[in-house]
């Protein structure tokens, strides 16, 4: 069985493609909608929400097993290989015909949860990768702003249900946050139960 796992895994670690840069926020959604086009079979594109700055948030559903897998990227919108990781695996489980029987899942996957702050990255997604272009470009959202943070989930004694809230704002959105957020622990979006 494990011999079974590891084959299978070098396989799917083998057509990894390379990539020069990283995908826009614009070129997740074609790429979202070009798989949804091409296998509108198994899947299914729809708008779960809108960003608080109107853009659209789109879910492409692959359907497969009975049980449910919830794969979203982007939610800390300086980390952009997230969304080819999302795309990569979404183009995968509609071209690979064995891989998604054997897994069992009905995929839901959400190529980028925070347009609007990847966006504000998009600076530096091309390159050069250097500190100084990177750190011109950055953009990182306060914690109390961030996607996941906000998830509902409840953990030991913890509850995180809250949405974003929108007045809590510590810092201007065109610059890096990293400081902000390390003085802003108590705005996070969640409460003790
Ligand atoms: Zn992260």
């Amino acid at each position: 069985m494990i011999e079974l796992r590891d084959t299978c895994l070098r396989k799917q670690l083998a057509a990894v493609p390379d990539f020069d840069r990283y995908a826009t926020v614009d070129e997740l959604a074609v790429a979202a909608r070009q798989l949804a086009a091409t296998h509108p079979d198994r899947t299914r594109l729809r708008h779960i929400g809108t960003s608080r700055l109107g853009e659209a948030l789109e879910c492409l559903t692959i359907r497969g097993g009975p049980r449910a897998a919830v794969v979203f990227a982007l939610p800390h919108p300086n980390e952009p290989v997230g969304g080819l990781t999302a795309i990569h695996l979404a183009t995968t489980l509609c071209q690979d015909e064995q891989l998604q029987p054997a897994l069992g899942f009905t995929w839901h996957i959400v190529p980028c949860i925070d347009p609007d702050g990847t966006r504000l990255n998009e600076g530096w997604f091309a390159g050069p990768l250097t500190r100084g272009h990177y750190a011109r470009n950055f953009y990182r959202p306060a914690y109390d702003e961030q996607v996941e943070w906000t998830f509902p989930v409840s953990y030991k004694r913890r509850r995180f249900d809250r949405a974003p809230g929108s007045t809590t704002t510590c810092h201007s959105p065109s610059r890096s946050c990293m400081a902000c957020c390390t003085r802003s622990p108590t705005a996070w979006g969640c409460r003790w139960t």
